[in-house]
């Protein structure tokens, strides 16, 4: 087992508030794994440290054995960490193909793209990429228009684009209807397999997150309660009287 990603002891604090204690856990190379727990927990304040938006109050992140712990969120996108980003502003009048070349532009150059820039750059790479998401045949239409559960597909083609091999999903369906958010955790689960890629996410749905996630962290008022297979987890005492309130 290769470990991708590796947190040790990761801690955040607001003023007097443990928000993430002490936290320690590995994400293997093809890995599908979620991180639960009930709100507030933590689970945000996690993902933003690894994607270098918050810096840790103590403990360190390592990825393929190199030290992140602190690092600006462009250091951590360039040693191939992705993210899926909402689409909002300017991003919207775009067609859905450009709005992956865009992506394959920054990753290709190693910045983030702006426009304006030549209509067929990178095209072939960004059908193949919406290809994968089952996008192909919206390619150009514009942004503004596409259905909720389209527009979180492209997501996830703009986040590939950077060849990640973590994907760090934050609530991917959150506001999804159930059959959308099967059909993207499935593609989630499909790509992982495909190209061998690590994804660590967060989930409300319990049915979607034991059905396709490989291995199952709990997180409660900031400390890890419970890490492994789905069978694990559900038979685990803290985190049944956790869900289930004893
Ligand atoms: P989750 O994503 O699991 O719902 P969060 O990580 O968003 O939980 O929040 C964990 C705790 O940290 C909550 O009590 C929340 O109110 C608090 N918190 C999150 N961000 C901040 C912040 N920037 N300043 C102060 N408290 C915060
Ligand atoms: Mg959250």
């Amino acid at each position: 087992m290769t470990v991708v990603l590796k947190v040790e002891n990761l801690s955040k604090h607001f003023g007097g508030l443990r928000a993430v204690n002490g936290v320690t856990f590995d994400v293997a190379r093809g890995e599908l794994k979620a991180l639960i727990g009930p709100n507030g927990a933590g689970k945000s304040t996690c993902f933003n440290m690894l994607m270098g938006q918050l810096k840790p109050s103590a403990g360190r992140v390592s990825l393929n054995g190199e030290d992140i712990t602190g690092k600006p969120p462009r250091d951590i996108w360039r040693r191939g960490v992705g993210r899926t980003f909402q689409i909002t502003g300017t991003y919207q009048s775009m067609t859905v193909a450009e709005n992956v070349q865009m992506a394959l532009i920054s990753h290709h150059r190693k910045i983030f793209a702006i426009r304006p820039f030549a209509h067929k750059l990178y095209r072939d790479e960004a059908l193949a990429l919406l290809e994968i998401v089952g996008m192909a045949d919206q390619a150009d239409r514009a942004c503004a228009i596409l259905a909720y559960g389209d527009l979180k597909r492209l997501e996830l083609a703009i986040a590939l684009a950077n060849n990640p091999t973590l994907l760090l999903m934050d609530e991917p369906t959150a506001g999804m209807a159930p059959k959308e958010r099967e059909r993207l955790m499935q593609l989630t689960a499909d790509i992982v397999r495909d190209r061998n890629i690590s994804v660590l996410f967060t989930e409300h749905d319990m049915d979607v997150v034991f059905a396709h996630a490989h291995h199952i962290m709990v997180l409660n008022r900031g400390e890890l309660i419970a890490d492994g297979t789905a069978a694990e987890v559900r038979n685990n005492a803290q985190v049944q009287e956790v869900y289930l309130g004893g």
